[in-house]
């Protein structure tokens, strides 16, 4: 078991660097497996009193974004960025996310930044849904058009999702799947390259692996 309370008093005189102090934020929160570290988690699992970090980095938060951790309660979050996470989650799974899944990697937002937004975690889902068919906004750039483009390059996050939910999160070359084959990932490809007149529309793109994508190039 941890012997991180033996360590807490540490020789009188025998200060702590800043450097170590993020890093005992990061070590916290491997052990406790997770990527959002509160002071109530981090007196549990850090080698150092919470008291510490809020003194040398002026606030919890700021202490913890030092280290690149997850604020647990960051608030006025964009419906993007909570929306954002969802994607990636679904994207890394294969499949929709689960509630408890916020609190692990590669989730970058916990669990009560969604409660707060959203009625439940199945309402946050039905919004996100809802969000991604709801028609896109924007308009092709002045170089896109001047390449006889209707469309810009870049899939859009809502077009991402609908091209992979609509290919079952799987690549339609192998039949590949992160449900399947946890940590594959999963790319939006143009059927018609871009760079050859390919517009960014639901009927040219396709999902594929990344070992299909990268095997494929522009030939056709
Ligand atoms: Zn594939």
């Amino acid at each position: 078991m941890s012997d991180s309370k033996y360590q807490l008093e540490r020789v009188s005189g025998a200060p702590v660097s800043n450097e170590e102090i993020l890093s005992d934020l990061r070590r916290a929160a491997e052990l406790a497996g997770t990527t959002v570290v509160t002071q109530k988690l981090y007196s549990e699992f850090g080698r150092y009193n919470p008291s510490t970090a809020l003194r040398r980095f002026g606030t919890w938060n700021n202490a913890v974004v030092a280290a690149g951790l997850q604020i647990a309660n960051e608030i006025n979050l964009t419906d993007e960025r909570l929306f954002e996470n969802i994607m990636l989650l679904w994207e890394h799974f294969g499949r929709q996310p689960r509630r408890a899944e916020l609190a692990k990697p590669p989730s970058v937002i916990s669990q009560s930044a969604y409660l707060r937004r959203f009625d439940s975690w199945t309402d946050a889902l039905t919004q996100f849904v809802a969000y991604a068919n709801a028609k896109d906004t924007r308009p092709p750039g002045p170089v896109e058009i001047s390449k006889g483009h209707k469309t810009g390059r870049d899939v859009s996050l809502r077009l991402r999702f609908r091209v992979m939910k609509r290919d079952n999160f799987s690549c339609r070359a192998c039949g590949a799947s992160p449900a399947l084959e946890p940590g594959l990932t999963l790319h939006v490809d143009h059927i018609v390259a871009w760079s050859l007149g390919g517009e960014t529309l639901d009927e040219n793109l396709q999902t594929l692996c990344e070992p299909c994508n990268l095997g494929k190039s522009n030939v056709l």
